[in-house]
């Protein structure tokens, strides 16, 4: 792209936020997050909450006070953007009882919200037209590799494959690459063959065993519409110096900088920089469940999503987008999985990720909020007696086939289970005391619930735990 056409876009851009910022009424809000962290979950929830009658949202305040009239979707307005196919997965949860298909590509949704303002000059009817734009977090991950020469990014992942919580997973892919010799010659076979195993070491590292977080390049685990195109099929060599002409270096290398070009640099430029707000969904359970590596391999992404908030504030990337995100919110999903004693105790847990996040970088300039939540409540809490005791348990449906203290379930009968509980002290969860395993449970892994049963209505009211916290700091000034 031109220096000419990116002025032009910039140009548009400005007019269009002017525009909005003249009517007041317009709000782009991102929802991103690793995969499966909840982005289509946390998205259908938060529609059907705007949208629908007769849920509970005692402090998102528009809501409380009855000041909303109405929420209703609208056309998708980006053409070039597939839209999200919210009625699909709101049958999922309320008609199947089945999670829904989870976010692979971007897509969005237009909800506009009629609603009253508060009594005082500004008195009377309104509406907001919130775009909301879901997004794979891994996309977010790729922003530094706009810094960096593909000698740089081969070098720094070589590296990090060589941690002792990564070495195994990576074991295949750097043997492979440690018989290339020196100097391959360019072969395309060999080329895919080097793509497709870095590529499953980067997916290894993100199963339920290990939940590491994820390396870039962000489209080898998230291709979206890029599925086997020649753009994702290179991988990181040792090299030293510029690659030889003709050499399997200079083939990687071409393509790298192809990646960067046409894949990284639009996603920034047409997508990420027209947010206003962004809300990043993090699945901190499973990180604590899966350990210290988790847990600080998280605290790390976390460093480069907000990077990517700050970038344009003050580096050379500033040429190429300019954020405009005044709020970011983080949310730590899947609350639903402890007992109510433990959501502050995740949350705190969270605020202190980020704040060290933050602490290894200037100012975001966003204010910044962070939550516990469940979008989609699927559990309920009970108190079961185990002799002279009382204790906490959370009661759901099993998901068909999770297996209970020997019992196989069918995804019909309930369980009730005693989650883990966090420590009170976040600094002890980070350092890798993490879950508090119940006794005897050597093998403590989450139990995977279906969701809840509710009336299969389109109006239906889905439970939650603290989405109105999320609604009302991303949207409540703007429906004040
Ligand atoms: P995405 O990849 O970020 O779009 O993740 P999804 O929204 O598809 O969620 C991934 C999985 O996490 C789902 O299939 C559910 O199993 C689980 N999940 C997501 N949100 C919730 C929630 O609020 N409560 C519970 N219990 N599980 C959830």
């Amino acid at each position: 792209m031109s220096l000419l056409s990116d002025l032009a876009f910039e140009a548009r851009n400005t007019a269009r936020s002017v525009a909005d910022y003249v009517s007041g009424n317009g709000l782009r809000i991102g929802v991103t997050g690793l995969s499966r962290a909840g982005k289509t979950v946390f998205i259908t929830a938060l529609v059907q909450a705007l949208t629908a009658r007769g849920g509970r949202f005692p402090v998102f305040r528009a809501a409380a006070e009855g000041r909303i009239v109405r929420g209703y979707l609208q056309p998708q307005p980006d053409d070039a953007v597939p839209r999200f196919a919210v009625e699909d997965h709101l049958a999922a949860l309320t008609v199947e009882r089945r999670w829904p298909d989870s976010t692979r590509r971007i897509s969005e949704l237009r909800v506009t919200i009629d609603y009253e303002r508060r009594a005082g000059w500004r008195a009377g009817p309104a509406s907001l037209t919130l775009d909301i734009v879901d997004y794979p977090g891994e996309w977010l991950l790729d922003l530094p590799l706009l810094g960096k020469s593909y000698a740089q990014w081969s070098a720094e992942t070589l590296d990090a494959s060589a941690a002792a919580a990564r070495a195994p997973l990576a074991a295949a892919w750097r043997g492979h690459t440690a018989l290339l010799g020196e100097d391959p010659p360019a072969s395309e076979e060999e080329a895919r063959r080097c793509a497709e195993l870095f590529t499953s070491y980067l997916r290894a590292s993100r199963t339920d065993l290990y939940a590491l977080s994820t390396l870039p390049p962000g489209r080898f685990l998230m291709p979206g519409d890029l599925e086997g195109s020649p753009m994702l099929t290179f991988a990181p060599l040792p090299v030293s110096g510029p690659p030889r002409p003709g050499s399997l270096a200079a083939t990687m290398e071409r393509r790298y900088e192809s990646y960067k070009a046409h894949v990284v640099k639009p996603f920034f430029r047409d997508h990420f920089s027209r947010l206003d707000r962004q809300i990043v969904l993090v699945d901190a359970l499973s990180a604590l469940n899966s350990g210290p590596a988790a847990v600080r391999d998280l605290q790390n992404a976390l460093g480069d999503v907000l990077g990517a908030y700050r970038a344009g504030r003050s580096s050379l990337l500033a040429t190429l987008f300019r954020p405009r995100i005044d709020r970011i919110l983080f949310c730590a999903t899947k609350a639903d999985h402890l007992h109510h004693t433990s959501h502050d105790r995740l949350e705190a847990i969270l605020r202190l990720l980020v704040a060290r996040a933050i602490a290894r970088g200037e100012a975001v300039g966003a204010d910044i909020d962070v939550i516990a939540l469940a979008a989609v409540r699927a559990t309920r809490e009970a108190s079961v007696k185990q002799g002279r005791d009382a204790l906490d348990a959370i009661v759901g449906t099993p998901l068909a086939g999770e297996v209970i203290d020997g019992e196989t379930f069918d995804g019909l009968a309930e369980a009730a289970v005693f989650p883990g509980e966090l420590p009170p002290d976040p600094k002890l969860a980070l350092r890798g005391d993490g879950l508090a395993l119940a006794e005897g449970d050597n093998d403590y892994r989450f139990v995977r619930f279906r969701p809840p049963a509710v009336s299969a209505e389109p109006d239906a009211a889905l439970p939650h735990i603290r989405l109105d916290r999320a609604l009302q700091f991303l949207l409540g000034d703007k429906l004040a």
